[in-house]
């Protein structure tokens, strides 16, 4: 189908169906300009939260869209493509995190939201990066901690906080991807460049980084802070929206291992979904996320907790 007549379908079943699209900044420019909300995980777990639309269709990940589902019971909640994972979530088994969990009784856990319901149902409390320092400054000094499933931010985190967590081994393909040196050179060929990171990105990007921060966090430092270039190390679809927010200002994707066709770190489950995924996901109310009961309201728990304390 020609992409004008795509846009035009899925406005017109929007309408006729009242459903909400929700776009994570990673989301193709296509559907970012489709899009009701764009937003990190945050902003979108809270506008799903407070949404009228009988339909939410959550142009993201899957973890992202069940956690739409776990905070609106009875919204019907559609993905464009069913496949679209994340190996942060899909590197924490609840089989495997169980095991891990019961070696060490006494400590409380926290889960970064990147997990499926079945380990933020094991979790005491669930942060983002937007709001993991303030979740984890809440957790009194003597109370030992796990955190999962992203060793890099808990890396990060147990230095910002000066605390020592007990951390579950998965990571984020995307924000490895980055290379140092290559990161350096372009940072010489740039030297009045800030670099801003997600803390996903492993410690040695993160040392050199001056601004390290969530996804909203980069955008709000990279529109306020009054340099003219930025080195942008976290997934290159923010740098759509940034683009139209600070047409003057320059910015650049910070360079990866691979050399892949835009040099820049793109999620390729991020990238699964497209306009005609979407359209057909809103055209036959399909697939949806389903989720059993009990399995919800546990973990709805420490999402609601975090909702509170952030
Ligand atoms: S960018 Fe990383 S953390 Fe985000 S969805 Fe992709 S794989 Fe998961």
């Amino acid at each position: 189908m020609d992409k004008n007549v795509l846009v035009q379908e899925i406005i017109r079943l929007k309408k006729e169906k009242n459903a909400v699209i929700l776009a994570h900044y990673y989301q193709n420019e296509d559907i970012q300009e489709i899009a009701d909300f764009i937003g990190d995980s945050l902003e979108l777990s809270k506008k799903a939260q407070t949404t009228s639309a009988d339909i939410i269709v959550f142009a993201g990940v899957h973890f992202m869209a069940e956690t739409a589902k776990i905070l609106n019971p009875n919204k019907k909640v559609l993905v464009p493509d069913w496949e679209a994972g994340c190996s942060l979530a899909d590197g924490c088994d609840p089989k495997d995190f169980k095991t891990f969990k019961d070696q060490y009784p006494d400590h409380v856990v926290v889960t970064y939201i990147n997990c499926s319901a079945e380990i933020k149902a094991m979790s005491d409390l669930v942060c983002t990066s937007a709001n993991a320092k303030k979740i984890i400054g809440s957790i009194p000094l003597n109370q030992k901690i796990i955190f999962a499933p992203d060793q890099n931010l808990g890396n990060y985190l147990q230095k910002e906080t000066n605390r020592e967590f007990v951390l579950w081994k998965g990571s984020c393909v995307v924000h490895e991807a980055f290379s140092l040196d290559k990161l350096i050179d372009l940072y010489k060929k740039n030297p009045t460049a800030k670099i801003a990171a997600h803390p996903e990105s492993e410690s040695q990007i993160l040392k050199i980084a001056h601004y390290i921060g969530s996804t909203s966090g980069i955008i709000n430092f990279i529109k306020t802070d009054p340099t003219a270039v930025f080195i942008v190390a976290t997934e290159a679809g923010i740098l759509h929206e940034l683009a139209k927010a600070v047409p003057d200002k320059t910015l650049i994707p910070a360079p990866t291992t691979e050399d892949n066709t835009c040099a820049c770190s793109e999620c390729a489950f991020m990238k699964m979904n497209t306009l005609e995924k979407l359209y057909w996901c809103l055209k036959n109310e399909s697939p949806e996320i389903i989720i059993q009961e009990q399995l919800r309201i546990d973990a709805l728990k420490p999402i609601e907790k975090m909702l509170q304390l952030s």
